[in-house]
């Protein structure tokens, strides 16, 4: 392996306890998008001791931060996520009585919080990246800066569309990530942009017998406004969705004309300038449904991502060094325990990787090797998909690619087919299962940086490709003074 990799590496594996320590932690912490205040003070004060510049609360989130070290160009960001899932047990695998499935759904309760989508490990493996990177810089003299990026509320909030609005990303050469998968993979293709907006109706309450001539419903301004939707359905792109959620529904006396009414509208679409205009087409139907009921009504900006802008560059950088790297290996006992976990739930014997889903040669070989594997962990490498994939699902990440040529990879994390947002997911994360994947992937990506630092031939490369990919440009998704919030 090159030296300077080398140099990266060692740090990484040199830090493995505290890697695991704040993976642990923030499993522990598991604090909700935009509550994630223990979670962002423990990076901060990590980044500030490893002699990183640290600054707070970026885009007015008070639970968002930059952690900068270096000088100059080129500049890699590295993005962090830490924020939780209500309604999901904490699991702890260590814990074996933890794998009574009624036990635990048994458990659940109001205040339940755990990270259900790994986002504990998402973090600590981002944060092993930019130490290794680090002490590359150092070592090496290098011109460059690496930046840790906090991005909270990543369930909910979008943070990462925030900071695009306020200019953040345009400034990076490259930003490089990962999520916790069942596989690994470079993440390829694209998914769909979704824009959030809550309509909360006002009416006039009154006696719904006695006097229904003196009320104006804000429920059937929310009733009329979900029809409209539902005719507007047949009208629009065949990827687009419309979904919705009745937040308030005026109370449970049909005894009185409901005065309030709140519903939650997401708009999706697979390009962002179409989940805007098809937004504007929701709007006008909120007019309508207040027109017709002579109620008015407030509209409260919630959200909103892009669709994600791929990378081939990218991603055939961070495809040669994960198969450098390798994968990371089970022990017996991990691979007993996956095998306990992938017995709680049907889809253990799916297809690996975003290609299977596009491509039935692909889809083949994925379930070669992952037969040949012969346990429930996915412990190859996947062949890099270079065909097109859409995720229908929505990530923040998106609002990052519009805005600098950006890498994704997924690590293996949790067995084949694991459900997202489980009970199983946060067992793995809490696991050395989890803890490997963590620290592998803070090994790639760090890999992956220091060839763009060594190699300015790669960063104008990807950046020719991502200006040609977005040479229609970013339509933000996020109004000029929307603040975040849930
Ligand atoms: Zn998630
Ligand atoms: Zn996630």
């Amino acid at each position: 392996m090159d030296k300077n990799k080398e140099i990266a590496i060692k740090e990484i594996e040199d830090k493995e306890s505290l890697i695991v320590e704040v993976s642990d932690k923030i499993w522990d912490y598991a604090e909700l998008s935009l509550d994630e205040y223990k979670s962002c003070e423990l990076y901060c004060s990590i980044m500030e001791k490893e002699g990183f510049e640290v600054r707070k609360g970026i885009s007015g989130i008070a639970t968002a931060f930059m952690a900068s070290f270096g000088s100059g160009k080129p500049v890699i960001g590295v993005l962090a996520e830490y924020d939780a899932l209500s309604g999901i047990p904490k699991c702890d695998v260590y814990k074996k009585e933890h794998l009574d499935v009624k036990k635990l759904e048994n458990s659940i309760t109001s205040k339940s919080s755990a990270h259900g989508c790994g986002h504990n490990l998402l973090g600590a493996g981002a944060m092993a990246a930019a130490l290794g990177i680090k002490k590359y810089l150092e070592e090496s003299h290098h011109k460059g800066t690496v930046i840790l990026y906090g991005c909270p509320g990543e369930e909910g909030c979008a943070s990462k569309a925030f900071f695009a609005r306020d200019g953040y990303w345009n400034k990076l050469d490259a930003a490089l990530t990962w999520h916790p998968a069942d596989c690994n993979e470079v993440v390829t293709g694209s998914s769909n942009s979704c824009i959030q907006v809550k309509y909360t109706f006002k009416g006039i309450s009154s006696h719904a017998s006695a006097s229904p001539d003196k009320g104006r419903s804000a429920l059937d301004a929310v009733e009329l406004m979900n029809i409209g939707v539902q005719f507007l359905r047949e009208h629009m792109s065949d990827k687009a969705r419309v979904h919705y959620a009745i937040t308030d529904a005026g109370g449970v006396s049909p005894n009185v004309v409901q005065s309030r009414a709140e519903v939650l509208y997401m708009v999706r679409s697979n390009h962002v300038k179409e989940a805007l205009e098809l937004q504007k087409r929701v709007d006008d139907i909120a007019k309508g449904a207040a027109l017709m009921t002579e109620t008015s009504y407030e509209r409260t900006f919630i959200d909103g991502m892009s669709d994600t802008v791929t990378n081939r560059t990218l991603e055939k950088v961070a495809y040669s060094n994960f198969e450098e790297l390798g994968v990371p290996q089970h022990t017996e006992d991990e691979l007993l325990t996956a095998k306990e976990i992938a017995g709680t739930y049907e889809s253990r014997e799916k297809t690996p990787g975003i290609g299977s889903d596009f491509d039935e040669s692909y889809a083949e070989v994925a379930l070669k090797l992952r037969k040949e594997n012969e346990s429930y962990m996915n412990d190859f490498l996947l062949p890099h998909f270079t065909g097109n994939a859409f995720e229908a699902a929505s990530t923040d990440v998106g609002d990052v690619s519009y805005n600098c040529p950006t890498v994704q990879i997924h690590v293996a994390s949790w067995p084949n087919g694991c459900p997202g947002h489980s009970w199983q997911n946060v067992a793995c994360g809490g696991s050395s299962i989890g803890h490997k994947a963590a620290v592998h992937a803070g090994k790639v990506l760090a890999a992956t940086a220091i060839d763009l630092f060594e190699d300015e031939e790669l960063i104008k490369n990807a950046l020719s490709e991502f200006k040609e990919r977005t040479k229609d440009g970013y339509n933000c998704p996020i109004p000029e003074k929307a603040v975040a919030k849930l």
